[in-house]
């Protein structure tokens, strides 16, 4: 009877280890899948400005764009292709430095209002450029935030970026206000919006709406990739709210800054 029990434990525990085996190959599979996912991804992203360049140099080489004007216009194009490249690159770097931990905040007293004007005006010459206006709405008594002045810059800088760049005219506004421990920034845009679908998506690196047209957008799909990151390193959230064809609001909560904290 002590053999039979003894078999029968070691084919249960058998059994559990044979489980836990299938649930570790699927995960090496499934991470495979992400590896292989990525590097498909970072070579799409990588050939096809590289293409272009290789089409605009053979015709320049071979002699076949004869008028000088046109011929500065092939320079100008490579030229843009390779500012597309580095900062993919950067992009890349960047979020690889997140997503290993990797990335130490400098937190310090930030004072959101002047941070969110120094966006908008360092974006002011694009948004004009397509006629679009970018109203920053001044805040009464906002407590500061807690966090790295040049990440959250960079958080604003993105999404005011795609902001412009996915509306075709009309306003885009950024504004904050205190919520209990939160301070809430908001960039709203009028332009095209984002299904609700597709709202799910946009934080996944790579992820960009309608690739086909993806032509006139030269972005690297990893913009909302990093800015979740950079949040969420904040120990803040991001959240967006949109509707096709009205726009889109994106609304980033930053801790805000405590008495205690102040005054250390
Ligand atoms: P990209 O470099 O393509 O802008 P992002 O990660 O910043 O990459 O954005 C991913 C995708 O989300 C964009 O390609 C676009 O389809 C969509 N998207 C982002 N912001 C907006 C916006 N304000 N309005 C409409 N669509 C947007």
């Amino acid at each position: 009877v002590d053999t039979a029990d003894e078999i029968g434990d070691l084919a249960q525990t058998i059994n559990t280890l044979a489980g836990k085996l299938e649930r570790v190959e699927q995960e090496r599979q499934h991470l495979e899948q992400v590896r292989n996912d990525f590097l498909a991804n970072v070579s799409h992203e990588l050939r096809t400005p590289l293409t272009a360049m290789q089409g605009f140099l053979e015709a320049l080489q071979d002699g076949l764009v004869e008028e000088e004007e046109a011929r500065q216009k092939y320079y100008a194009v490579m030229y843009s292709e390779t500012l597309h490249i580095s900062r993919l690159v950067d992009d890349l770097m960047d979020l690889m430095k997140l997503e290993n931990n990797e990335v130490t905040l400098a937190k310090f007293p930030v004072d959101v209002e002047t941070l969110m004007n120094k966006v908008a005006f360092s974006f002011g010459p694009e948004a004009e450029e397509k006629g679009i206006e970018i109203i920053v709405e001044q805040p009464k008594g906002l407590p500061k935030v807690y966090a790295d002045k040049d990440r959250v810059a960079q958080i604003l800088k993105n999404l005011v970026k795609n902001a412009i760049k996915f509306t075709d005219e009309g306003t885009i506004r950024l504004s904050a206000r205190s919520n209990g421990q939160w301070v809430e920034i908001s960039v709203s845009d009028t332009g095209i919006g984002i299904s609700p679908d597709d709202q799910e998506r946009i934080w996944e690196r790579f992820f960009k709406v309608d690739r086909g047209r993806s032509k006139k957008n030269k972005g690297t799909g990893l913009g909302l990739a990093i800015v979740k990151e950079l949040v969420e390193l904040h120990d803040g959230q991001v959240t967006l709210e949109s509707e096709p064809g009205k726009g889109s609001v994106f609304i980033v909560r930053l801790p805000a800054l405590n008495c205690e904290r102040s005054v250390s």
